[in-house]
């Protein structure tokens, strides 16, 4: 009988907080509904495997060995988690500030040749996934995407980095609000990045 568990965090701002970028209607399904399956079935899939850890990135360590339900439930618990802590409310002007706009030049030669491939990285991933933006081992950033609720931290993915940002563009993040539309939710998505927390995230 495992006895670790995990819960849905609650959103660090209310429901209206992203609007007119996210609707209140779709954070209230999405978080009220899609997160909170996935920590449902991510307990039931622990419990009935009888899984104990202090740490859920522990079990992705050692995911390829574990059941389907824990990779896709158990990523789907972490990963909304980290979303829901990169966002804030819209601001038009959104740019990044401090290290991580330092960084950003660095890395992709300016914040718009940043925009311009986080994009293009978000609407060419194909079917459901993550788009993330990391800090590999040299201190470099790297733009990724993973599919389903895979993440860095899983054994079954290659590129490894301290992720430092995550845009869902699973079709339920954006599909009330854009519909088919996923570029324009990107473009959009921008404007809701909490650059604050991008840097505390920086090693
Ligand atoms: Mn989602």
């Amino acid at each position: 009988m495992a006895t670790f568990k995990v819960e849905l965090p609650n959103l660090p701002y209310e429901h209206n907080a992203l609007e007119p970028v996210i609707s209140s209607e779709t954070l209230q399904v999405h978080h009220g509904k899609h997160h909170q399956t996935y920590v449902d079935k991510f307990n039931a899939a622990l419990e009935a495997e009888g899984i104990e850890t202090e740490d859920v990135l522990n079990l992705f360590e050692i995911v390829s060995k574990l059941s389907p339900a824990i990779r896709n439930h158990g990523g789907g618990y972490w990963n909304h988690k980290f979303y829901w802590e990169s966002l804030r409310s819209p601001n038009e002007d959104n740019k990044p500030t401090g290290k991580i706009a330092e960084l950003i030049n660095e890395s992709f030669g300016s914040y718009e040749n940043f925009v311009e491939k986080f994009s293009a990285s978000g609407a060419a991933l194909f079917g459901s996934g993550w788009t993330w933006l990391g800090q590999k081992e040299d201190g470099s950033l790297i733009i990724h995407n993973t599919p389903n609720q895979d993440n860095t931290y899983m054994d079954i993915v290659e590129e490894k980095y301290n992720p430092l940002l995550t845009m869902d563009v699973w079709e339920h993040a954006y599909y009330i609000d854009y519909q088919n539309k996923r570029p324009v939710h990107i473009q959009e998505f921008f404007k809701i990045i909490n650059w604050d927390k991008v840097n505390d995230r920086l090693n």
